[in-house]
């Protein structure tokens, strides 16, 4: 792998040695570092992705999920480009891509009868935690083990991401930033109600946010009635239910997560798709008596949510995102990518299978995971080995031993022309035909 690194990626290596002198760890994105170093692109077009020395990759990661319909689409391309053209990128004021994609995203979700667009899915998550907190006139906030939810100091403090850098990513987060939200374990209602119970005498449940496909996009999948389950405790101990469908939306069916388990939430929370892979991918929207505590203009009503953002709903990201929704519903690219993911893990599972090999492989529809079974768990509780006054404590041999096979994985997908997800995770999307899947496998 190294020395096809050294032969056919030169020219990365050349522009990673500057970037090291100037960028942080010689990478703008978390998900950007390979080993032995980071390949540089210069152009993406479909299924594929092209490197600077001109190496040919197929593309599954997606940019982290934006892109289900495959890299630099014409018509969300020509409809950026003819925005610019008369308005350029923002003006800070009412443009009618904003109604035409909050228009779009409630025929596609009818429960999302309000939408704010927002910068990004982590602050999606903010203002949906904040609103909740304001309907219900509780404190707490559960989240589920695992779940990722974006990097704010209350959802990132004691995440547990297996293949994360520093194992927790807390450092610089007082634990009090923390001190209302709980984690509970995937797929234990039980455990879900306990907490809920004993909140009632700590402030009361607010929002259980939960990644509906499981946590970590569905690397801990849930069991198909678990949302279902969610629902009704919420009902029960008056908590909203936020369903996180920052990968989900637009992904795994037009409607969401929410159509696919036919769970309505109380809030959504949007990012990557919702902006058709340019930035400001971001949102949150519900019924109207919750999505419609987000204040708009200075806060002079009681009762209001504050969110802001200069560049948030810019009319670049509210058009593309429009003419991405439109273009998956027209195209029906969501089965169409679900298929390419179900025939890669099925080519997956074969080879698996054929060569004895210690990893699993499973999807949800386009989301396809592909682990190290001798350092994945099938029960997350394994991840942890006993309980502490701050919560469930780490097993850090599991994480150390997953996090290294993901690096050696994803640096020899790379070096074999796939690029994936931290090592584990493929996204699949409209351009992945039969030929592209069997071409990776
Ligand atoms: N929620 C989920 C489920 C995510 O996967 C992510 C990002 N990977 C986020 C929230 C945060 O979104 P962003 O990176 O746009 O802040």
């Amino acid at each position: 792998i190294l020395k096809y690194y050294d032969e056919k990626c030169a020219g990365s290596r050349k522009i990673y040695e500057e970037a090291k002198q100037y960028i942080p760890g010689g990478v703008q994105h978390n998900l950007a570092f390979n080993k032995p170093f980071p390949v540089c692109f210069d152009r993406a077009e479909g299924a594929y992705l092209y490197d600077r020395d001109g190496n040919r990759y197929i593309d599954f990661l997606q940019a982290g999920g934006p892109t289900i319909l495959g890299s630099n689409y014409p018509a969300i391309r020509d409809a950026a480009i003819g925005l610019l053209n008369t308005c350029g990128p923002v003006t800070g004021l009412l443009h009618e891509a904003e109604l035409m994609i909050a228009r779009k995203i409630h025929q596609c979700m009818p429960n999302v009868e309000m939408f704010r667009m927002l910068g990004s899915g982590t602050e999606s998550v903010m203002a949906a935690l904040r609103i909740s907190r304001i309907a219900t006139g509780h404190k707490r906030i559960i989240k589920i083990g695992g779940g990722y939810h974006g990097w704010s100091d209350q959802m990132v403090y004691g995440l547990k991401i297996p293949g994360s850098r520093n194992l927790m990513e807390s450092h610089g987060i007082p634990r009090k930033l923390f001190a209302y939200v709980d984690e509970v374990r995937p797929n234990d209602l039980n455990m879900l109600e306990n907490f809920l119970r004993i909140n009632r005498l700590r402030g009361g449940t607010a929002a259980v946010i939960v990644e509906p496909v499981g946590p970590e996009s569905g690397t801990r999948p849930v069991a198909r009635d678990y949302n279902q389950g969610i629902r009704r405790l919420c009902d029960m101990y008056g908590a909203l239910l936020v369903f996180d469908e920052v990968v989900t939306g637009f992904r795994v069916a037009l409607g969401g997560a929410q159509e696919y388990f036919d769970v309505v939430p109380d809030l959504t929370c949007f990012g990557k798709i919702v902006a058709g892979g340019f930035p400001g991918a971001g949102g949150v929207g519900g019924k109207k008596e919750y999505a419609g505590l987000m204040a708009a203009g200075v806060g002079t009503m009681k009762h209001k949510a504050y969110v802001g953002g200069t560049l948030a709903a810019n009319p670049l990201s509210a058009l593309a995102g429009y003419t991405a929704i439109c273009e998956i519903e027209k195209t029906n690219a969501c089965e169409k990518a679900g298929r390419a993911g179900d025939r890669l893990t099925d080519g997956l599972r074969k080879l698996i299978e054929q060569y004895s090999l210690p990893f699993v492989a499973y999807n949800q529809g386009s989301i396809v995971h592909l682990e190290c079974t001798g350092a994945m768990s099938y029960d997350y509780s394994s991840y942890f080995i006993g309980k502490s006054a701050v919560g469930l404590l780490l097993n850090k041999d599991i994480m150390i031993a997953r996090k290294e096979s993901m690096e050696r994985m994803g640096a020899a997908y790379m070096a074999n022309g796939i690029v994936t997800l931290a090592g584990s995770r493929l996204y699949t999307s409209l351009a992945d035909t039969d030929e592209v899947i069997d071409d990776a496998l």
